[in-house]
């Protein structure tokens, strides 16, 4: 498989008097940075992503989560920012090989690929993952590679993975994705808990061994498969 970067944003501005340009500085500094997350490569990709490709919204960069197709959401964008914070894997994003389960609108498979990440997204809704992989291509990222189906299974063709980050919530992280998350420290990120709130859970596997923290309260849309909650 080749893997390559397109950055190609001919119509996205990055001039700092733009006012998208403008709007997204002041999400990463009011809504990220001023929340904690300081990591710059981190705040570097969240200015550089043009959010308003990936939600029609008259308002793509306020601090809110806002509603997809097929009764899904795009998170908030310092959610966004706290599970890719979370997941970062030990030699950080840059050729590090990632896995999101939830590919939605392909905002956070964006911010992945900004930060250098070779990404691929599971999504089970196949309209979801075609207007996600339009909206990719647009924003010059085109060495996303999506896949439909079943993301509580993960993609075993692809494992190992440096990181796994879960966009929709679970009773439990699914096994599947434990045995393809990497033995040299490889992170996983997902909110794990009742369909109608959940924790972040953040688990880091060394050889065998797993460890698990419990983080903040999320609410995230359910995660639906064989490994995840009931239909
Ligand atoms: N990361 C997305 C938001 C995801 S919302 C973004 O940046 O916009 C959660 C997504 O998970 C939804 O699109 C939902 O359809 C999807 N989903 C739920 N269960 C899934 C499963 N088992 N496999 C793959 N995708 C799933």
């Amino acid at each position: 498989m080749v893997w390559r970067r397109v950055r190609n944003r001919r119509e996205d501005s990055t001039e700092p008097g733009d006012p998208l340009v403008r709007a997204r500085e002041r999400m990463v500094a009011e809504q990220i940075e001023a929340r904690g997350l300081t990591d710059p490569d981190l705040l570097r990709a969240f200015r550089a992503v043009p959010r308003h490709r990936f939600v029609d919204s008259a308002e793509p960069y306020a601090d809110e989560a806002l509603p997809l197709p097929a009764g899904q959401t795009i998170s908030q964008p310092y959610v966004v920012a706290l599970m890719t914070d979370a997941a970062r894997p030990p030699g950080g994003w840059r050729g590090a090989k990632v896995l999101e389960i939830g590919t939605g609108s392909g905002y956070q498979a964006a911010i992945l690929a900004e930060l250098g990440a070779e990404v691929i997204s599971v999504e089970r809704h196949a309209e979801l993952s075609e207007e996600a992989g339009r909206r990719l291509a647009d924003a010059g990222y085109e060495a996303v590679l999506l896949v439909v189906g079943d993301g509580t299974k993960g993609w075993p063709a692809g494992a190992p993975y440096d990181a796994i980050i879960v966009t929709a919530a679970g009773p439990s992280v699914p096994q599947p994705l434990l045995q393809q998350l990497s033995e040299e420290g490889g992170r996983l990120a997902m909110p794990v808990g009742e369909r109608r709130h959940q924790q972040l859970n953040v688990v880091e596997r060394r050889g065998s061994e797993l460890i698990s923290s419990r983080r903040d309260p999320v609410v995230f849309v359910p995660l639906i498969g064989e490994y995840g909650f009931g239909e």
